[in-house]
């Protein structure tokens, strides 16, 4: 199996470009910020305050949490049977992500089910850790970076194209809080691998940093995009 482990900060441009690199490879495209996520929400539906850590551990064992992907081959997340990938993608979910990823326990508790991807299928995998912990001996290790202007620049206009409003200084600053929480945190913290090849995709357009990482991906794995193993 091939892994290719693609990590950065928020807004990096991570999850477009893993996803339109893995369709070109034929690989599983696996957003690990999406499981993240999913934990962060369900914090919110049960109840659970996120500065009650003993509260969030004792709630993972009553979670059901599933990653499914459908015919477009689209990851789809599932919590307690419901499919809460929309749900999951309101910008205060991004804030409950990132506070209950830097519990240790929670990052344990999800080790296995994103290991487990990786042994099933060829993955193009993104988060923040990918590259330093979950497949340390993946086939290709990028780090994605981008100024952080340009980074709520686009978080910005996503937004926007889905009706969410939100003045642009707010998008700026909780880019930055995330990039602090991120960072700074013990467990886990994001931070590129020493094997991993650096990419700051600061004024390029997508599809130049989308050609960049499939040129690393065929040169790395020997394969062609459209081939098919
Ligand atoms: O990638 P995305 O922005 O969806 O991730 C949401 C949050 O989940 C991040 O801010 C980060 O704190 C956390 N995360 C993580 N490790 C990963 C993926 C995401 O800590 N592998």
């Amino acid at each position: 199996m091939i892994s290719i482990a693609i990590d950065g900060p928020s807004g990096a441009g991570k999850s477009t470009i893993s996803r339109r690199a893995a369709e070109m490879f034929g690989f599983i495209y696996v957003d690990t910020g999406a499981i993240y996520r999913t934990i962060g929400l369900a914090s919110k539906t049960h109840g659970v305050s996120l500065d009650d850590k003993a509260a969030v551990i004792a709630m993972l064992p009553e979670l059901k949490i599933d990653l499914k992907y459908n015919a477009a081959g689209e990851q789809h997340m599932y919590l307690d049977g419901k499919d809460v990938s929309r749900d999951i993608r309101l910008p205060e979910v991004s804030m409950l992500a990132s506070k209950v990823s830097a519990i240790p326990e929670v990052r344990a508790f999800l080790v296995d089910m994103q290991r487990d991807m990786a042994k099933r299928y060829d993955v193009i995998m993104d988060g923040r850790d990918i590259g330093t912990v979950i497949l340390p001996d993946a086939d290709l290790k990028i780090f994605l970076t981008a100024d952080v202007s340009d980074r709520a620049h686009r978080r910005y206009e996503e937004l926007c194209a889905k009706g969410i409003e939100k003045p642009f200084e707010e998008v700026l600053a909780e880019m930055k809080q995330r990039d602090e929480q991120d960072t700074a945190r013990a467990a886990a913290p994001l931070k590129a691998a020493d094997d991993a090849v650096m990419l700051d995709t600061s004024g390029n357009t997508l599809e130049e940093s989308i050609a960049e990482v499939c040129r690393l991906i065929a040169d790395k794995t020997g394969r062609k995009i459209g081939e098919r193993p």
